[in-house]
């Protein structure tokens, strides 16, 4: 597959929600990194690629094994971006430096073999869902975010899991539609940032759409939704010519 891109290509990917429950995924996000990455130009990451992150002092073995894995890419020559997820907020600065990655505010808008591209974790466009809303404002805070690092690990692994269970509990009894993204923020978003392309996760509804930008008279805009890693990978491939969304087997 990747033989049908030109050498110089970029890989997309989201929401593995790596965690020790699912080792299978860390298997198969390592085989990614050496099968897929290491003959790319760069790899973005556009959060949530640990179910959890509980700061840079993390000392689980997921945490570790990304620290590793992560450096290794970079050290073989090829640039990772990452923006963070709902699950992964704490992921900072100290990380990326010990990597060598860059990190991407959300959103971000990069050129993308001379094309515009706006970039998403996704989780900012689901404005229908108000109570997730107000729950995004609070953990985005940099206030808030300071006081939770300054807890000892084993508290905030405690606050990670209740977080996590609250989650589930309040996701399930809300409407689908309700935690897919709002149309209109899609388009209020892609115009504000003038871009026709815009790449993002977080739904698990990994699709390829096309869009109506009035503003800006474009008829056939592309919002791309990566999948979740659970019953199989995602990723997109992008080079000078096209973008593809693709999935794979996780063995
Ligand atoms: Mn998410």
């Amino acid at each position: 597959m990747t033989d049908a891109y030109s050498k110089h290509h970029s890989l997309f990917i989201s929401d593995l929600h790596l965690s020790d429950q699912r080792p299978d995924i860390t298997q198969a996000f390592k085989k990614f990194c050496v099968e897929r990455v290491l003959a790319a130009d760069a790899l973005y990451i556009l959060g949530d690629l640990s179910d959890a992150w509980l700061g840079d002092d993390d000392d689980s073995a997921i945490a570790g094994m990304l620290r590793e894995t992560l450096k290794t890419v970079v050290d073989n020559g090829v640039e990772i971006f990452m923006l963070t997820g709902n699950r992964d907020f704490l992921m900072g600065l100290k990380f990326a430096d010990y990597c060598g990655l860059t990190l991407l505010d959300d959103p971000a808008t990069i050129n993308l073999y001379g094309q515009q591209v706006l970039l998403m974790h996704g989780d900012s466009l689901c404005t229908d869902d108000t109570e997730y809303m107000k729950f995004r404002a609070q953990i985005r805070d940099p206030d808030m975010q300071e006081m939770l690092l300054d807890k000892p690990l084993s508290e905030r692994r405690e606050i990670a899991k209740m977080l996590r269970e609250h989650s589930r509990s309040a996701n399930a009894t809300k409407a689908a539609d309700i935690m897919d993204v709002n149309l209109a923020q899609v388009i209020s978003q892609m115009q504000e940032h003038s871009v026709q392309t815009l790449i993002h996760g977080h739904t698990h509804r990994p699709h390829v759409h096309s869009l109506e930008l009035p503003e800006q008279n474009i008829k056939a805009a592309k919002r791309y939704v990566l999948g979740d890693w659970d019953q199989q990978g995602w990723c997109i491939t992008a080079d000078k010519h096209r973008i593809d969304l693709e999935s794979f087997p996780l063995t």
